[in-house]
């Protein structure tokens, strides 16, 4: 009994992420901060027709990025990245939309800037892989653990987008 409503809680929970509702945790490092990018990349997001749910600046704390960053613990520039991250603002956000987890990737662009391309935001604003101003969740599953990780729910709010039946069909 206990199972099928764990279960039957799990598959409305997670019913709640998909389609127009998928939702992605992207975050303006803190080079992007200092270099004055915060409305010129809430302006794409914006402008691509995704929804904002969450938004705000915190100075994250070393044991939060390394939670965030966990499956790159043995990775050599570890230490690094969590020094980076931690050492100024960073502008947490939750969007919100069809496919928004993927089309968000190719939004930033590619790991390194160098291969990223033009139009990107990687690819316009950025030159080296260990400053490359901004985050986004690589996976539905991955956005889930990372917005639970930066927000608690009261901070996520549900409100009617005017412009939604100019955007879905
Ligand atoms: N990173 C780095 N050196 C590397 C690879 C990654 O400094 O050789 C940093 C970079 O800031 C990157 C972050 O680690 O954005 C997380 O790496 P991941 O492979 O998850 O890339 P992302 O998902 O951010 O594109
Ligand atoms: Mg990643």
């Amino acid at each position: 009994m206990i199972a099928l409503v764990l279960s039957l809680f799990a598959f409305f929970f997670q019913s709640g992420w998909t389609g127009v509702n998928e939702r992605t945790f992207i975050a303006i490092k803190p080079d992007g901060v200092q270099r004055k990018l915060v409305g010129e990349i809430i302006r794409r997001f914006e402008k691509k027709g995704f929804k904002l749910v969450g938004l705000k600046l915190v100075k994250a704390s070393e044991d939060l990025l390394k939670q965030h960053y966990w499956d790159l613990r043995s990775r050599p520039f570890f230490s690094g990245l969590v020094t980076y991250m931690s050492s100024g603002p960073v502008v947490a956000m939750v969007w919100e939309g069809l496919e928004v987890v993927k089309t968000a990737r190719r939004m930033l662009g590619e790991t390194n800037p160098a291969d990223s391309l033009p139009g990107t935001i990687r690819g316009d604003f950025c030159v080296e892989v260990g400053r490359n101003v901004i985050h986004g969740s690589d996976s539905v599953e991955s956005a889930q653990r990372e917005i639970s990780l930066w927000f608690h729910q009261n901070e996520l709010l549900s409100w009617e987008d005017n412009s939604r039946r100019w955007i879905y069909e």
